[in-house]
């Protein structure tokens, strides 16, 4: 094909994956956010090639990836143009055209993680019926198509009842709680309505909640990140502890739960397993992310493979690396916009520079050309010898002090 010719402007499809030692092949990554960003960073230390698909042309990943192609990954024919210049296509987001990357897979384009498993994360409804079938433990759900079946399955799994919207769900976007039953068809509403796709979950009474990274290689091993606990405001992670305070038992059954709910699903890479620990001492699965996660953002500094590497080793096939802790504690702090416009960076700069003095701490910034209310602009994590260092380093920042009133 003429257009997997190599040439100056079009980066090449090339299969041979060993010239330099490491790997050739060009990545091909649908989305170019934050985790798209992360990825290109872990990349150019093994001189692997990212190419970025997004539609926005100052996307954070744009600056550092090998190419970036503008234009959209929910798009056919443009994913299958994207797909021609890569050697592996993978994704830094689910939302994307899953029927063209079937089609591109039946053709022989390299998917990983595949697209099976693209397709049944990004519809979390399909998602819950593909766990429940395998057994892993997750809260009630039921579909819900009028108020009707709403009402029964409030009947049956009490309240608070917990509506989510089935595609396109992200940062808790998708979500609504009904306290009660005259609650429910407000928060129907808020969602969008039946037409959107809604099921509902049992209320899950969680004493934390945890997440485990899990990576698959090529050759099907499986590795797991220590557990962490994540601690959500709002629905949108706030603040990520690694490793989680746990009883042993539990992060045994966590990292066990994870581990099963990985091996269902078809591919390599990274995936995210979020989980609760309930107040009667299970572990439930609240939902899988099939890449990086923010959950795993505190590896680029704790681990001695951070996600972001891990995924790129796996996709293209290098051996794995070590997922452990170098460090005994870390804490992520999300930097979440606060305000619009200028004055959300101005608030997110200043706390910025106090964490540029604060000991074990690194400042991530996406560099997202707009500033929006609780967008996810940021994150820094703080390494120490205790969780009670970081935490008290993280406190420290966190304090308001006279001059960040203006
Ligand atoms: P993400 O950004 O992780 O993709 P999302 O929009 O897909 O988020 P969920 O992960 O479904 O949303 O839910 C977001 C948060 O809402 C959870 O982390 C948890 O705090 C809360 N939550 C979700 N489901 C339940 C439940 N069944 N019971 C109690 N709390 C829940
Ligand atoms: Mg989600
Ligand atoms: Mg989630």
């Amino acid at each position: 094909h003429a257009s997997r010719d190599s040439n100056e402007t079009s980066p090449a499809r090339k299969d041979d994956s060993s010239v330099h030692g490491l790997s050739e092949t060009i990545v091909g990554v649908l989305g170019g956010g934050q985790l798209g960003r992360m990825l290109c960073q872990a990349a150019s230390q093994l001189a692997i090639k990212v190419m970025v698909l997004d539609p926005l042309e100052n996307c954070p990943a744009s600056a550092l990836s090998y190419h970036h192609m503008v234009g959209s990954f929910d798009d056919s024919a443009t994913v299958q143009e994207f797909a021609k210049r890569c050697g592996v296509l993978t994704v830094e987001i689910e939302h994307v055209d899953v029927a063209t990357m079937e089609k591109l897979e039946q053709q022989g384009v390299d998917c990983q993680p595949k697209a099976s498993t693209i397709r049944i994360i990004q519809d979390k409804y399909l998602q819950k019926v593909h766990f429940c079938r395998h057994g892993i433990p997750l809260p009630e759900f039921m579909e819900v198509n009028d108020l009707e079946s709403a009402w029964r399955a409030g009947k049956q799994f009490g309240y608070p009842l917990m509506v989510k919207s089935k595609r396109l769900a992200y940062d808790g976007r998708g979500n609504a709680v009904a306290k009660s039953e005259e609650e429910l068809s407000s928060a129907i509403t808020a969602l969008g309505g039946f037409d959107r796709g809604l099921y509902v979950e049992k209320w899950a009474p969680f004493v934390k909640e945890l997440a485990v990274i899990v990576v698959r290689g090529r050759d099907k091993s499986i590795l797991c990140y220590p557990v962490v606990e994540t601690i959500h405001k709002e629905n949108i992670c706030h603040i990520v502890k690694a490793p989680a305070a746990v009883p042993w038992k539990i992060s045994e059954l966590a990292t066990d739960v994870a581990h099963k709910a990985v091996s269902s699903l078809e591919g390599a890479g990274i995936f995210a397993v979020e989980l609760f620990w309930t107040n009667n001492g299970q572990i439930l699965l609240n939902e899988v992310a099939p890449r990086p996660h923010n959950s795993g953002h505190h590896t680029i500094e704790s681990c001695y493979t951070s996600q972001f590497e891990q995924h790129m080793r796996a996709v293209v096939g290098l051996p794995l690396g070590d997922p452990s802790m170098k460090t005994p504690a870390a804490i992520m702090y999300n930097l979440l916009g606060e305000a619009e416009g200028e004055r959300g960076f101005y608030l997110a700069h200043q706390l910025i520079g106090k964490a540029l003095s604060i000991p074990g701490a690194t400042v991530h910034w996406y560099d997202k050309p707009e500033m929006r209310q609780q967008r996810k602009m940021g994150h820094i994590t703080i390494v120490g010898s205790s969780m009670g260092l970081v935490e008290s380093h993280l406190n420290s920042l966190l304090k308001e002090d006279s001059s960040d009133c203006q």
